[in-house]
């Protein structure tokens, strides 16, 4: 009973869906986003639309805007945000991966993306597909030149800051690579950039009191040794373990086959002799 009622609601819940979907892509078709509204625009219940919110669209268009020119990195609009309340239409504060998202949305310039495919929207267009490019263009400049930057210098990544906790940025100043505090963890005493050189005989001494003499070097390679070999070894017991395992089931395996084929054979037999017996006690009647 459980079955046939659990299969009965997937049914239904099948169907639903499929409804849903239908609905979900006559909207596309019909030029309305079927889901939420990106910020700056929210979801009219009454039309079946998406209307522009007057109060936050200024402010998305601005940072539009302001990364635009160049001037401002996705870190900075996500604090700009932050301080004219800008938020989500959830109410959640817009991180720097929102910003980057908005800054790529083509809903901005009147498109939709859905399923993979590109549609024109009803919606009313907050900017022009050409700020929308330039803004496109500098985050890919972006992209390559924090590349670049990031292989140049050999420790970055690897530190903190010992005051403060925050990370340690690089920069390159006469040709020689410098390190200091990031400082956004707020206020830090560090004052001073500290030159690679100077970084790097720092490591090697730090390195030099946790490094193995060459004496302790040949013991730990002769316990790997002793180790790996001991690791064979159990290796090799256990797949000879295995092969016994393997055979005895084989024998089995070609017991019970043995029995299966007889018994079919001595059924045939029978089911033959009973026909025999049925054709001959017709001949008899
Ligand atoms: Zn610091």
């Amino acid at each position: 009973m459980l079955n046939i009622a659990f299969s009965q609601s997937k049914y239904f819940v099948d169907i639903l869906r499929e409804n849903v979907k239908r609905g979900l892509r006559q909207k596309i078709r019909n030029g309305v986003w079927p889901g939420w509204a990106p910020v700056g625009y929210a979801n009219n219940p009454k039309a079946r639309g998406i209307d522009v919110d007057s109060e936050k669209a200024p402010k998305v268009r601005k940072i539009f805007e302001m990364y635009a020119t160049g001037a401002y990195t996705l870190h900075s609009l996500a604090n700009w945000c932050r301080e004219h309340d800008l938020c989500g239409n959830l109410g959640k504060e817009i991180a720097l991966s929102n910003v980057q998202s908005i800054l790529q949305n083509i809903f901005y310039i009147g498109l939709m993306k859905y399923g993979g495919e590109i549609y024109e929207g009803q919606h009313e267009p907050l900017i022009s597909k050409k700020l929308f490019d330039s803004c496109q263009e500098v985050m890919a400049k972006r992209g390559r030149v924090h590349e670049v930057h990031k292989n140049n210098f050999a420790f970055l990544g690897l530190l903190k800051c010992a005051s403060c906790g925050a990370s340690i940025t690089a920069e390159k100043q006469k040709g020689h690579n410098y390190y200091r505090c990031t400082k956004k963890k707020g206020l830090c005493q560090e004052k001073h950039y500290l030159r690679e050189e100077a970084l790097t005989e720092q490591i090697t001494s730090y390195l030099q009191k946790v490094s193995l003499s060459s004496q302790d070097t040949e013991k730990v390679l002769a316990a790997l040794d002793t180790e790996q070999d001991k690791a064979r070894e159990d290796a090799q017991s256990e797949v000879s373990v295995l092969k016994e395992q393997l055979a005895s089931v084989e024998t089995k395996l070609a017991k019970l086959l043995d029995v299966y084929i007889s018994r079919r054979f001595i059924h045939r037999r029978i089911r033959r002799q009973k026909t025999k017996f049925a054709v001959s006690k017709n001949v008899v009647e």
